[in-house]
């Protein structure tokens, strides 16, 4: 991929956003898009930054911390998301570095977030992982517990839960999923849905998405 090939894919998802929000009658202003940034490095992802992209996702803590520190002091307004499941003992190195942290699935994970927002006077905004396929291997919440684990988190430990998050089983079809999880948000009282991929963002547009995460689409396949 050159410079040009990731900028023309880049322009390419835009426009399909626009396009699925336009056909679902959905303000484009609406949705955000997350590009996941994850095993590719600072010079492939510059470009966009250049372009003036300030919105990023990464899976693993540590990738994060090799990379973004310098690029975040150099483009000002990135916003950094997690998307990959968290360790608690992670959680300051997370809240020090992500401006925003998708994945939330556990009380004590809620609890070592909270502490560690406390200790460094960060807030980044979370969102609830819900694991709406019941898969055992997956994080997130089971969609049964996921209502009452948000208020939970938001009103009792009074943390920053803004939205849902839910990466479908691959194989599936995710639109189901897409409404349990749209479902959800409205009996929980949040605003926000982190949901579709490159394979199906265009299908979460339609079914409410708010902020899709797209990685192969613009930087090509993971090695
Ligand atoms: C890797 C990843 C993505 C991006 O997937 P693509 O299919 O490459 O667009 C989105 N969400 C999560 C949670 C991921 O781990």
């Amino acid at each position: 991929m050159t410079d040009l090939d990731v900028i023309e894919n880049y322009r390419d998802v835009m426009a399909r956003v626009a396009k699925a929000a336009a056909d679902a009658e959905r303000d484009a202003g609406d949705i955000a898009l997350t590009v996941v940034s994850k095993t590719h490095g600072a010079e492939i992802i510059e470009p966009l930054l250049q372009l003036g992209h300030r919105r990023f996702g990464e899976n693993r803590v540590q990738e994060a911390q090799e990379k973004w520190p310098s690029l975040k002091e150099r483009y000002e307004g990135t916003r950094l998301h997690l998307i990959g499941s968290l360790q608690s003992k992670k959680s300051e190195d997370a809240v020090a570095l992500f401006d925003v942290i998708e994945v939330l699935d556990r009380e004590k994970l809620a609890h070592t977030l909270a502490a560690a927002m406390e200790k460094l006077g960060r807030r980044p905004s979370l969102y609830v992982q819900v694991n709406t396929g019941e898969e055992e291997q997956k994080g997130g919440v089971m969609p049964y517990e996921a209502v009452a684990f948000t208020q939970w988190a938001r009103d009792d430990l009074g943390l920053p839960v803004i939205g849902l998050m839910c990466i479908p089983p691959a194989d599936e079809p995710p639109a189901p999923h897409f409404a349990l999880l749209y479902e959800l948000a409205e009996k929980a009282g949040v605003d926000h849905l982190s949901m579709g991929m490159s394979g199906d963002y265009e299908t979460a547009i339609h079914l409410g998405a708010t902020s899709v995460r797209v990685g192969s689409s613009i930087f090509g396949a993971r090695g």
